[in-house]
């Protein structure tokens, strides 16, 4: 199992021209790719943190560049039988849902229709390889986890059952018990499938007066591969996280302090999860949401790349710090490249106590 965290600073929007950029993309030395990102200390600006991790993409980076350096890379790896499993990290707001689904035009399109398309080309070339020989097919779930509660976002939404899907246990594997599988021949009936369960889930959002912002939404992508005698089977999982920002500090009602806790308790999990996955812990704490265990994190033989989303703006700035100290705890992996695989070297923990903050302070020039 291996793990690679990134951070993606969104450019400004419109509205926020006249905003000044507190964010920013750094190298240890110059020249070298960006590892660090830069943010003031709210405290004193002139003091700056900076945080590290396995790469850091700035404002200019296109949905393209993304894919190519961080997901593309792995598409062999899942049709070899590994799980790639993606997560977008951050506050709302931050760019998540455009990094993930991304916008309708072709240079626009994010991480998941890319991934289909990428799916789809090596499905061809290996049907066409084998001279028929290996089939290939692909099939889609996609449901969220809101309040600790799964729905299927593949069934409208008036038929839900409020308690939402039951988890049952299966060799080993957790699964979730009557979620939906479509069979998706190509990128067309991606397109439509996912445009129709992204629907339901605004919908079902509006219904419960509450933000598809609240939510966690999981697209499971189950690439078959047949021969005569043999199946193998993988798993795609793209997953566009519920905001991580403290919703109980916009609004005190009782219906947005449980969804708070509930959404704290499996980002925190989940950040817990990254971070044993990172030292090489043989215990990895999965069992502790039901976002985690779904997705066996730390447990099957796969690829996972946490994309953490910032968005550039003082508005932003103790959320983008705490969602920093959440996720640049996987500081301690160093990636060493060895042909085209890509190992994951575990550097043993220093001795800093408790606090596993990757936090370098430093004085600004
Ligand atoms: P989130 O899903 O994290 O709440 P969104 O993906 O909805 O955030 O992004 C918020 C706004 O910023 C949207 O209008 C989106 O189009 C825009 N945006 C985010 N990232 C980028 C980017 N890399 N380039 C251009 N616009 C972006
Ligand atoms: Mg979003």
């Amino acid at each position: 199992m291996s793990v690679r965290v990134v951070a993606r600073i969104r450019p400004l929007l419109s509205k926020e021209m006249d905003k000044d950029i507190i964010v920013h993309a750094g190298s240890t030395d110059d020249g070298k790719p960006s590892t660090l990102v830069r943010i003031p200390s709210p405290k004193n600006e002139a003091e700056e943190f900076t945080f590290a991790f396995n790469s850091v993409y700035d404002m200019s980076t296109t949905q393209e560049e993304l894919f190519t350096a961080e997901v593309a890379p792995h598409l062999k790896s899942l049709f070899q039988g590994l799980d790639v499993t993606i997560f977008a990290y951050g506050v709302t707001g931050t760019g998540k849902t455009h990094t993930m689904r991304g916008g309708l035009k072709l240079a626009e399109r994010g991480v998941i229709p890319r991934l289909l398309s990428g799916v789809y080309r090596r499905a061809k070339k290996i049907a066409k390889d084998s001279n028929g020989e290996t089939t290939v097919s692909v099939a889609l779930s996609y449901y969220e986890i809101y309040n600790d509660k799964v729905f299927d976002l593949f069934e409208p939404p008036e038929i839900r059952t409020p308690s939402g899907l039951p988890l049952r246990e299966a060799y080993g594997k957790t699964v979730v018990v009557g979620l939906s599988e479509r069979p998706c021949e190509d990128l067309k009936d991606f397109e439509r499938l996912y445009i129709e369960a992204n629907n339901n889930r605004v919908t079902a959002a509006t219904k419960l007066n509450a933000h598809s912002s609240r939510s966690h939404a999981i697209l499971r992508v189950k690439v078959t591969q047949t021969t005569e005698n043999q199946t193998l089977e993988s798993i795609a999982s793209a997953i566009d996280l519920a905001g991580s920002e403290d919703n109980r500090r916009t609004d005190n009602g009782k219906e947005r302090l449980v969804e708070s806790a509930a959404i704290n308790k499996s980002l925190f999990v989940l950040s817990q999860c990254i971070d044993a996955i990172s030292r090489g812990d043989r215990r990895i704490p999965f069992r502790e949401s039901k976002m985690t265990r779904i997705l066996s994190l730390g447990q099957n033989n796969g690829i996972t790349i946490m994309i953490l989303n910032l968005a550039p703006i003082r508005s932003y700035h103790l959320d983008t710090l705490s969602s920093l100290n959440v996720s640049s705890r996987a500081k301690r992996i160093e990636v060493r490249e060895i042909e085209n695989e890509i190992v994951y070297k575990q550097v043993p923990r220093t001795n800093t106590g408790s606090s596993s903050t990757s936090m370098i302070r430093q004085p600004l020039r």
